[in-house]
Protein backbone atom coordinates (compact mmCIF):
# COMPACT_ATOMS: atom_id res chain seq x y z
CA UNK A 1 0.00 0.00 0.00
CA UNK A 2 1.36 3.39 -0.98
CA UNK A 3 1.31 5.89 2.08
CA UNK A 4 -0.35 9.66 1.58
CA UNK A 5 1.99 12.40 0.75
CA UNK A 6 1.52 14.93 3.68
CA UNK A 7 1.02 18.05 1.99
CA UNK A 8 1.61 21.17 3.74
CA UNK A 9 -1.08 23.91 3.01
CA UNK A 10 0.87 26.53 4.61
CA UNK A 11 4.02 26.22 4.43
CA UNK A 12 4.68 29.90 6.30
CA UNK A 13 2.44 29.25 8.65
CA UNK A 14 5.26 29.28 11.40
CA UNK A 15 4.13 28.12 14.99
CA UNK A 16 4.63 31.15 17.55
CA UNK A 17 7.77 29.04 18.97
CA UNK A 18 9.58 29.78 15.89
CA UNK A 19 8.96 33.22 15.73
CA UNK A 20 9.94 33.49 19.09
CA UNK A 21 13.05 31.32 18.38
CA UNK A 22 14.04 33.11 15.38
CA UNK A 23 13.56 36.60 17.41
CA UNK A 24 15.09 35.77 19.95
CA UNK A 25 18.76 34.72 18.34
CA UNK A 26 18.28 38.12 16.07
CA UNK A 27 18.78 39.77 19.59
CA UNK A 28 21.32 37.84 20.33
CA UNK A 29 22.93 38.21 16.88
CA UNK A 30 22.51 41.93 17.44
CA UNK A 31 24.61 42.25 20.46
CA UNK A 32 27.45 39.92 18.43
CA UNK A 33 31.00 41.39 17.16
CA UNK A 34 29.95 40.47 14.23
CA UNK A 35 27.15 42.53 14.01
CA UNK A 36 29.04 45.58 15.53
CA UNK A 37 31.40 45.36 12.75
CA UNK A 38 29.11 45.22 10.04
CA UNK A 39 27.12 48.29 11.09
CA UNK A 40 30.82 50.33 11.85
CA UNK A 41 31.04 49.58 7.89
CA UNK A 42 27.65 52.25 7.73
CA UNK A 43 26.55 51.39 4.87
CA UNK A 44 23.20 50.12 3.73
CA UNK A 45 22.88 46.73 2.11
CA UNK A 46 20.30 47.47 -0.19
CA UNK A 47 21.11 51.02 -1.71
CA UNK A 48 24.51 51.45 -0.35
CA UNK A 49 24.35 54.80 0.78
CA UNK A 50 26.67 55.66 3.79
CA UNK A 51 24.58 55.50 6.74
CA UNK A 52 25.09 56.39 10.42
CA UNK A 53 25.37 53.27 12.40
CA UNK A 54 22.86 53.89 14.89
CA UNK A 55 20.58 54.75 11.87
CA UNK A 56 20.84 51.29 10.55
CA UNK A 57 18.61 48.19 11.73
CA UNK A 58 18.75 44.49 11.55
CA UNK A 59 16.95 43.27 8.48
CA UNK A 60 15.83 39.93 7.67
CA UNK A 61 16.75 39.11 3.68
CA UNK A 62 13.96 36.50 4.53
CA UNK A 63 11.53 37.52 6.95
CA UNK A 64 10.83 35.26 9.85
CA UNK A 65 7.18 35.44 9.20
CA UNK A 66 7.74 33.72 5.77
CA UNK A 67 10.15 31.18 7.23
CA UNK A 68 13.16 33.28 7.42
CA UNK A 69 16.31 32.55 9.71
CA UNK A 70 18.21 34.78 12.34
CA UNK A 71 21.75 33.96 10.59
CA UNK A 72 24.66 35.26 9.43
CA UNK A 73 23.19 34.95 6.15
CA UNK A 74 19.54 35.91 6.75
CA UNK A 75 20.52 39.28 8.36
CA UNK A 76 21.89 42.75 6.82
CA UNK A 77 22.55 46.10 8.14
CA UNK A 78 19.81 48.36 6.57
CA UNK A 79 18.97 52.25 6.14
CA UNK A 80 15.57 53.24 7.54
CA UNK A 81 14.26 53.90 4.20
CA UNK A 82 14.37 50.63 2.38
CA UNK A 83 13.61 49.36 5.69
CA UNK A 84 10.22 51.04 5.06
CA UNK A 85 10.35 50.29 1.28
CA UNK A 86 10.62 46.91 2.04
CA UNK A 87 8.07 46.31 4.56
CA UNK A 88 5.63 48.53 2.40
CA UNK A 89 6.38 47.24 -1.25
CA UNK A 90 5.29 43.55 -2.69
CA UNK A 91 7.85 41.10 -3.36
CA UNK A 92 7.86 42.39 -7.29
CA UNK A 93 7.78 46.08 -6.22
CA UNK A 94 11.14 45.62 -3.77
CA UNK A 95 12.81 44.21 -6.55
CA UNK A 96 12.30 46.92 -8.72
CA UNK A 97 13.37 49.31 -5.97
CA UNK A 98 16.73 47.53 -5.65
CA UNK A 99 17.72 47.71 -9.36
CA UNK A 100 17.78 51.48 -9.02
CA UNK A 101 20.38 50.82 -6.98
CA UNK A 102 22.47 48.20 -9.18
CA UNK A 103 23.18 49.34 -12.91
CA UNK A 104 24.68 46.24 -13.77
CA UNK A 105 21.19 44.13 -12.92
CA UNK A 106 18.69 43.97 -15.55
ZN1 LIG B 1 19.17 51.69 2.08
Amino acid sequence: MRRKKTIIPFAYDLGQDDLKRERSKARELRDSQWWKRRLAKGACHYCGRSTLPKELTMDHIVPVSRGGKSTKGNVVPCCKECNNAKKQLLPMEWEQYLKKFDPTYS
